[in-house]
């Protein structure tokens, strides 16, 4: 059986060396089951001498390693797809570079799902985290919000560090969208998984690519991807100031009639109009988003763009000195 790596890399010429080190370490622990291993590195347009290593390692390591090098950087969503389309193995896993996710845990997940027919994918979560109180808040929010709403079920703290069979990389590469939110994509697809504890390490050099913007964005794109509650919203609300608006023409017309003309009312029509206003341009804000993702997947455009890539060559595991 063969086992394929998946390693997104974005600027973390410090971490690929160390990353090879440790996984070639752990993987003495490998069932003798899994006779070869490849390791796709995605080079995701890293500005600093990522590629450089990784020619390096290629060129010592030329059975095991294969690197995909993008024209600039896409995103890590972007570098998973590009990793799973070259992956060829039995079993997949999803790992970052930067050793925050030890490759002693994928020897674990490759035994679970080695002694676990009926399982088809093992996801890794983190039970605790070390992150800010306000980040940690939004996130149970977030996955609040979306487990309420959208049909698939997430699980909070599963990662996309995962290990599965090929059945389940087949089904994620049949879901085309552009716009790519792997925790929701992972749900959407059903397979039998199992959620492995696992704490996360401190980053061995280099610092998180994540700002609160990115999270903010990234969350937005997931409840836009996974649920059309905005825009149910949307309508919802614009039927219920729809009535309420016909109430008060009602009102507005018997006073009218009863009472006479009335002049006072200024406030009654400002409040009203930049009530309304605000209101309409919120929602059409709301139909916008999802007109520009349906927008752009209609472009049909090709999630990232490939500039070289450097295949392992074909030598059998047991040949290499590792
Ligand atoms: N990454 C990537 N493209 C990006 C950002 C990140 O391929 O645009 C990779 C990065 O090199 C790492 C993994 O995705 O291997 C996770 O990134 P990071 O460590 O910044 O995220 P965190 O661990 O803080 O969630
Ligand atoms: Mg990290």
């Amino acid at each position: 059986m063969k086992l394929s790596l998946i390693i997104p890399c974005y600027n973390e010429q410090d971490n690929i060396f160390p990353f090879f080190e440790a996984t070639a370490n752990a993987f003495k622990e490998l069932p003798k089951t899994i006779k070869s291993l490849e390791m796709i590195f995605i080079n995701d347009g890293s500005q600093d001498l990522t590629s450089q290593k990784l020619k390096e390692l290629y060129s010592s390591y030329p059975s095991v390693v294969s690197i995909v090098e993008f024209s600039r950087n896409f995103g890590k969503e972007a570098a998973m797809l590009a990793g799973l389309r070259h992956a060829t193995g039995d079993f997949v896993t999803i790992i970052d570079a930067d050793l925050q996710q030890r490759p002693e845990i994928v020897v674990e997940m490759v035994k679970h799902l080695l002694d676990n027919e009926d399982c088809d994918m093992v996801a890794a979560y983190q039970e605790k985290r070390n992150e800010g109180k306000f980040i940690s808040f939004m996130k149970k929010c977030f996955y609040k919000c979306i487990n309420m709403t959208s049909e698939t079920e997430f699980f909070q703290g599963a990662s996309d560090f995962r290990t599965f069979r090929k059945r389940v990389a087949d089904a994620i590469l049949s879901l085309p969208e552009y716009y790519r939110f792997s925790k929701g994509i992972f749900s959407w697809i059903g397979f039998n998984t199992y959620y492995m504890p696992y704490t996360a390490e401190e980053r061995h050099s280099g610092e998180s690519k994540w700002s609160f913007f990115k999270f903010f964005k990234y969350a937005l794109d997931g409840i836009i991807a996974f649920t059309t509650l905005p825009l149910k919203v949307a309508t919802v609300s614009g039927f219920v100031i729809f009535l309420a608006s016909i109430a008060y023409m009602i009102f507005v017309i018997l006073k009218r009639i009863i009472l006479g003309v009335d002049v006072p009312g200024y406030a009654t029509i400002v409040v009203l109009i930049l009530f309304l206003g605000g209101l309409q341009l919120l929602l059409l804000g709301v139909v916008g988003e999802y007109i520009a993702r349906t927008y752009i997947q209609g472009k049909n455009r090709p999630v990232y763009i490939e500039k070289e890539v450097l295949k392992a060559k074909k030598i059998s595991y047991d040949e290499q000195d590792n």
